[in-house]
């Protein structure tokens, strides 16, 4: 949005752009805007996005989305971390930290940059937002400036850049000039977008400003730029998407309890984490498995109590509600999966005597359980087709770190042979989970959490043995990932 800080007498904009000068940039935005009418009046805006409903609503998340139809939430959000940042201009600490970073950026470039406005308040926006509307009429300030409580502004996200010496100041020519153009090319590198960018109107509801650019993070201005999504309203405006799509998404829940759904690329990578729910803090160990056979992922939980539950998945973001299926279940190992062939999705269970049972799936709730096998002491399991017969194994992680394969007959049984040895070192990973699709369609792995540093990896299973890994990421020693 159009910065006029100086306007409203902000203490905000030490170096304040001269009133003169805004007000010859408007002749030239009339053109611009004249030839959009005719769309602006449908205001064809997609904002509403179903997906990630939580994290983007969240004011203080730098990915908050702030739209004309999704105002601050509350209306009078005020950010926590508020600093002067390059230029002297009030923004929040990871803008100013970024923008400092870009500023340098560009000048090494040889296209030096100056803030020209950063952080607003609800108080400045409405003031600014009037002024608008008393010069220009309503229809014309929608377009170019934002209610209070709707202005990118005030998340202390957002600032709005000029080139150095002052030329085409919060004007659409910035875009055609070295540093207008640098910033285009190079804004996501520092983790910012050109928020407003040619063309979107439609979609943006603004006119295209070149000079207002928008901190999300790196991680969400390089998804944007690599796929091609130009605004943030079509990056969040995709279908519904369920809590789990694919078997490639991780499940991991954080300190908070907050419980993630990180959807796989396919390419070897994790996107955007998304919200799945809050209040999963009991929640000790559990996995993402299709229970009752309706081809939506589920989710299997136990929780600190030892009572073990079903979470039904849906076509729609979110699990349905918990189904008892167990207590009890303290001090075992559960490792569901479609164990038997032709039959429903199972229960693997060593138990803390080292017997190893399992569990048939009676609807909502466990049949009979029958052993199968004994002297299974502390080893964890993990349920895949390792050597791609159509029987499901058990890849079981000893105490020692060996990695042993029993393969199973497919019967409810394991193939009696000696058991060939997959890995070693292991006792050094504390988490395992299989992943379908998540390199390549038809890929087949698991993504292996290391408890020494907290790196993410993917061992690629190929021809029955595990491929040198790829390191995914890092900083997961606090979640519980789910397997
Ligand atoms: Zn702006």
């Amino acid at each position: 949005m159009v910065a006029v800080d100086h306007l409203l007498r902000s203490s905000s904009n030490p170096a304040a752009v001269g009133r003169r000068r805004w007000f010859a940039v408007v002749p030239r935005r009339l053109a611009t805007l004249a030839a959009v009418a005719g769309v602006l009046a449908t205001q064809l805006i997609t904002a509403g996005g179903a997906v990630a409903a939580v994290p983007i609503t969240d004011p203080n998340n730098v990915q908050v989305l702030v739209t004309k139809q999704r105002p601050l939430d509350p209306l009078r959000y005020v950010p926590p971390d508020l600093v002067r940042g390059p230029g002297g201009y009030l923004m929040r600490s990871v803008t100013s930290t970024a923008l400092g970073r870009l500023c340098a950026g560009a000048a090494a470039a040889g296209s030096p940059l100056a803030t020209v406005s950063a952080y607003r308040s609800y108080d400045q926006q409405a003031a600014l937002f009037a002024s608008y509307v008393n010069q220009y009429g309503l229809a014309y300030a929608e377009t170019i400036s934002a209610h209070p409580g709707h202005s990118e502004h005030q998340t202390g996200l957002a600032v709005d850049v000029g080139n150095a010496d002052g030329s085409c100041g919060l004007g659409s020519c910035f875009g055609s000039t070295p540093g207008g153009r640098w910033v285009a090319a190079n804004a996501w590198r520092y983790g910012f977008i050109v928020r407003y960018p040619n063309g979107y109107t439609a979609i943006t509801g603004y006119t295209w400003e070149p000079w207002h650019l928008r901190y999300v993070g790196p991680t969400l201005a390089a998804d944007m730029r690599n796929r091609g999504i130009a605004t943030m309203e079509q990056y969040f405006s995709t279908p519904p998407r369920p809590a789990f799509a694919t078997s490639a998404d991780l499940g991991a829940i954080d300190p908070a309890g907050t419980l993630w759904s990180y959807p796989a690329t396919g390419r070897g990578t994790l996107g955007q984490r998304v919200a799945v729910g809050a209040g999963w803090g009991g929640v000790t160990g559990g996995a993402v498995v299709d229970w009752n056979g309706d081809g939506r992922l589920d989710v299997i939980g136990r929780h600190a109590d030892g009572t073990l539950w079903f979470y039904p998945g849906r076509s729609t973001p979110g699990l349905g509600t918990g189904v008892l299926l167990g207590t009890g279940w303290n001090g075992w190992a559960v490792t569901p999966g479609p164990w038997v062939n032709g039959r429903a999705t199972s229960i693997i269970a060593r138990g803390p005597d080292g017997v190893l049972y399992q569990y048939p799936n009676a609807g909502n709730r466990l049949g009979a359980r029958t052993v199968i096998g004994r002297g299974w002491g502390t080893t964890t399991t993990t349920m895949v087709d390792v050597d791609g017969d159509g029987r499901q194994d058990l890849i079981a992680k000893r105490s020692d770190g060996l990695l042993l394969l029993y393969r199973g007959n497919g019967a409810g049984g394991f193939v009696p042979e000696t058991r060939a040895v997959l890995g070693r070192g292991w006792n050094g990973i504390s988490s395992v989970s299989v992943v379908f699709g998540f390199n390549g369609a038809g890929s087949k792995g698991v993504l292996a959490r290391s408890a020494v540093d907290g790196s993410l990896s993917y061992y690629p299973l190929i021809g029955g043995r595990f491929a040198p890994r790829i390191v995914v990421g890092s900083g997961w020693s606090t979640y519980r990932i789910l397997s």
